[in-house]
């Protein structure tokens, strides 16, 4: 790819465009496929899970709207490149990750480029993560089948989800989910295809205990 970010005809939202231009995208990818980290495809980044593909990014996080003094919840960290953007955008960052590997490298990197306003545990992030709530938005990078209750709880009034929805290895629908005067309101957005968003017992068959703990940065 040439122009860095690409020119999506679709994302006109310079402060987005800005923090993609900002982050790194190159530290978040696996050595062997940096050459691969400005093409605009996801990447394997080890135990079966993607980083986004860098238009998926920007779409999720213009569809947000974020504001610099928002609190956001993500669900997902993966390799904490969504994670990062987010970071540029709002004032803090409150990531869950199920697989323990992943968020401690993710929490090592996003240290390491000096992002001090993320914090990541390892956890289910279906459960989201009650102590910080509500928030302003909410994003999911892996998706379940139905809308997760505790993250409709967790969502601020006014605030904005931004979730895939949909059977596993199969299209499913991006939603933006509203919250307004207590009512919760779903827009379909753009088909797309995410790893499915793993229950704690899929997790611990895969070797991982979901424990919920902090690894704060
Ligand atoms: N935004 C990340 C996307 C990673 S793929 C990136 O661009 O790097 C989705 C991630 O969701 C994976 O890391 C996967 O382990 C995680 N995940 C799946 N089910 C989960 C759950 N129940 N709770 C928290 N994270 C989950």
């Amino acid at each position: 790819m040439q122009r860095w970010p690409p020119d999506w005809p679709d994302i006109t939202d310079e402060r987005v465009l800005n923090a993609i231009a900002r982050v790194p995208r190159a530290e978040f990818v696996p050595p062997d496929l940096r050459e691969h980290a400005f093409s605009d495809y996801p990447l394997p980044i080890g135990y079966g899970q993607t980083i986004s593909q860098p238009y998926i990014v920007a779409l999720m996080t213009q569809l947000l709207r974020l504001k610099p003094d928002d609190r956001v919840l993500e669900v997902g960290t993966g390799s904490g490149y969504q994670t990062a953007i987010l970071a540029e955008l709002a004032r803090e960052v409150y990531s869950v990750e199920a697989i323990r590997s992943l968020a401690e490298a993710a929490r090592r990197r996003l240290r390491r480029l000096g992002y001090t306003n993320v914090h990541i545990r390892h956890g289910d992030g279906a459960l989201g993560w009650p102590e910080h709530a509500p928030y302003d938005a909410i994003i999911v990078t892996a998706a379940p089948e139905e809308l997760p209750p505790a993250l409709i709880d967790q969502l601020a009034e006014g605030g904005r989800m931004v979730i895939p929805l949909g059977p596993e290895y199969a299209e499913q629908m991006l939603y933006l989910v509203e919250k307004r005067g207590g009512r919760v309101l779903p827009r379909p957005v753009a088909p797309v295809r995410f790893v499915p968003l793993v229950s704690p017992a899929v997790g611990a068959s895969a070797g991982e205990d979901m424990d919920a703990d902090d690894v704060e940065t």
